[in-house]
This record gives C-alpha cells, structure tokens and sequence, in this order.
C-alpha cells in the first residue's frame, strides 16, 4: 500500500548518464533532513559547467544513479537537523555543494558547513549565482595566484559566472584587472563590472594586442587548452597563470616559463581544504554584506527546461553571466 503520509516534491532526476535529454522532471519524495544538514526550500537553482560533465558520466566523482543535478542554490531554509547551530526555518539563505540528490528540485539536503545566509540585499536568483562561481573566483586569485594589491591580473574568459566574479574580487583587493570576453556585448559587461580593459578572444589580433601592453602577475585561465600557450607569454616575472577550466589538451613551450621563473598553477574547488573552503566562504559572505558581491544573471529557465540550461552553458558562445533555474516562486 502507498505511504501517503510521505511528501512530494518536483525534481529532475537522471536515470542514466548522457545528453541533456536524460533530465526529467519527476515527483519525488521530500528528502529527510540529517542530523547536522539543512533542508532547503530551493527557490533558484545555479547552472555551472561541471553539472553537465556529471550529468554526461564525464567526471572523476560520479553520483550513483538515478541522481538530481545541481550544486549551488538558493531558497529559504524549511527545517534544520537536532545538530544545526547556524540557521533557522525560514532563513533566507545560499548554498553550494549538495550530496546525492542536488538542487534542481523543489527541496534539498545540504550539509550545515555548505549552507551561507544570503542576506536581504539579494535575489535568489543572484544568491544562486554565488556558490562555484565566487568560490572559484576567490580561490583562484588569492589562494592560489597569492594576490596582492596593485598587480596586474588577466581574466581570460571574463564574461561568464567565474570570470565576472573574479572581476569583483579583484577589484576589490585593488588589482588592475583587463578582461576578455567573444562578443561586443560580453566586452559591455567585463568593462561595466569593473575591468580597466578589455579585448576580444574571438579577435586574430588581441594576444598580439595584449603583448603590446604591460605583462601580468596573474592570468585566470578559463579555457586553457586554447589559450595556455600564450598565458606563458603573457606573465611577468614571477608570474602566475592559474588553471581554472580546460576541455582538453594543448601545447606549450616550457621555456617561456624559464626566463621570468613563471608558473602554471592548477586551481580546483573541490581540492580546497575545509579551512581553505572556510575562508573561502567567510570573505564571500562578507563582501555579500559589504555590498561588492554582485552577481550577474544571463538567462533564467524554469525547472522543465534545466536540460536546455545545461546545453546553453556548455554550448553557447557569448557568456554575459550566469544561467539559472527559476525552481519555485
Ligand atoms: P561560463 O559562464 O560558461 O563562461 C565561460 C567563459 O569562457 C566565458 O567568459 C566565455 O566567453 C569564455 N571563453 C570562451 N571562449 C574563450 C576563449 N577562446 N578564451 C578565453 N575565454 C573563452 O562558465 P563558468 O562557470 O564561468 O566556468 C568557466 C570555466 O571554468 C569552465 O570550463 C568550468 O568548467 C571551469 N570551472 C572550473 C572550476 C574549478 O574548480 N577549477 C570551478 C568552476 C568552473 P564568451 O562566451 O564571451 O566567448
């Protein structure tokens, strides 16, 4: 006999790996929340690149089938675990990381250290804009490219969710930061979110541009298996290009890293230490309370179209922000 005292809720479920056409919107049971987690009424849900390499079975941590997709949210929190300390039902809050069953669904369990306040000042759809792309942004700069005011950083790749986050936060450690983006539009968005310059990558000329100007301490790379060849080019001395996304391999010439004692540094969220990810997320909730966390929204979807979202950040040329689906009003 059915159970009819267990709650319901809309979510995707994908039932193999493969294209987007595997995400369904199903009805599901209501997770229970866990001693030390939060469950969370998602209202927006954050699309990030890594979502489509799970969801295809293109990654190293696979989820078991069937799974939800969906790391970063935001919403309000519905009922916490006996062990929670930090938050309440009905706190307006973001998060990132979920365990198996993720946020493209109505409700979702997070873990307490996970789950961040958000505050009045924004959105849930900018609140789900905020997990990956921040802490990636912030790791990338000042964990790994150890920055320090007045240095000069390229953000390969600034007109998509990482690239404009690390656009705010360089700003705000006091860099001089240049920016690149593939459309007129993009280049609009980097110059109006604070960069000083901007070029176009889909432009023959720009590395030959670039070259021209003053050389970089850091380069935050989002598309290495394009552009690393020219980053060791591009730094000065003892300069840092960081690793943030590469979709295959490329050549290089190690020499160019010889003369200025350069480095090629990888950068990848799930690495960070928990006291790594602690102040990770200590800086970014305070610049969300200072008021320079500002994310920027692409395009919202609703829950039945999470699979074109998915297609859309890993297909589309033109980033002017972040994609996110609209889960629940
Ligand atoms: P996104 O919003 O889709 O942005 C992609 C960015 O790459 C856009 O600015 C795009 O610019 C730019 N791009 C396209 N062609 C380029 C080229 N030839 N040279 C330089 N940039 C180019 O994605 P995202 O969320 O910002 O993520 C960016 C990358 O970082 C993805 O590969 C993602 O998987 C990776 N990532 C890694 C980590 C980590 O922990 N290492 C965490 C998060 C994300 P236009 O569209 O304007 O051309």
């Amino acid at each position: 006999m059915r159970n009819t005292s267990v709650k319901m809720m809309r979510a995707v479920l994908v039932r193999q790996f493969g294209g987007s056409d595997q995400m369904r919107v199903e009805n599901l049971p209501i997770p229970t929340v866990g001693d030390k987690q939060v469950l969370i009424k998602v209202h927006s849900s954050g699309v990030n690149p890594v979502d489509t390499y799970v969801r295809a079975g293109q990654y190293k941590n696979l989820p078991n089938l069937p799974y939800t997709p969906g790391k970063d949210a935001a919403g309000l929190v519905h009922s916490v675990g006996p062990s929670v300390t930090r938050f309440k039902p009905g706190d307006r809050v973001f998060s990132s990381q979920t365990t198996q069953m993720g946020t493209l669904a109505e409700y979702a369990c997070v873990d307490e250290p996970y789950v961040f306040p958000l505050g009045s000042s924004l959105t849930f759809d900018e609140g789900a804009a905020i997990g990956i792309p921040y802490f990636t942004a912030y790791r990338a700069l000042l964990q790994k490219g150890l920055a320090k005011k007045g240095e000069r950083v390229l953000i390969h790749g600034a007109s998509g969710a990482v690239g404009l986050a690390a656009i705010q936060i360089a700003k705000n450690h006091g860099l001089y930061v240049v920016g690149t983006a593939g459309t007129k539009e993009g280049i609009e968005l980097v110059l109006e979110t604070g960069a000083d310059a901007a070029f176009n990558h889909r432009d023959s000329k720009y590395i030959e541009n670039l070259l021209e100007g003053e050389k970089f301490d850091i380069i935050v790379e989002m598309l290495s298996n394009v552009n690393l060849g020219h980053d060791l080019t591009l730094m000065k001395s003892r300069g840092r290009t960081i690793v943030v996304g590469c979709r295959g391999p490329v050549t290089i010439n190690p020499r160019d890293l010889m003369g200025t004692e350069s480095s090629i540094i990888g950068c990848a969220l799930f690495a960070a230490t928990p006291d790594e990810f602690k102040e990770l997320s200590t800086q970014v909730v305070k610049g969300i309370t200072d008021g320079w966390v500002k994310p920027v929204i692409d395009s919202v979807y609703d829950l039945e179209k999470a699979g074109e979202a998915h297609d859309a950040v890993i297909n589309s040329k033109g980033a002017k922000g972040k994609l996110v689906v609209r889960v629940q009003e």
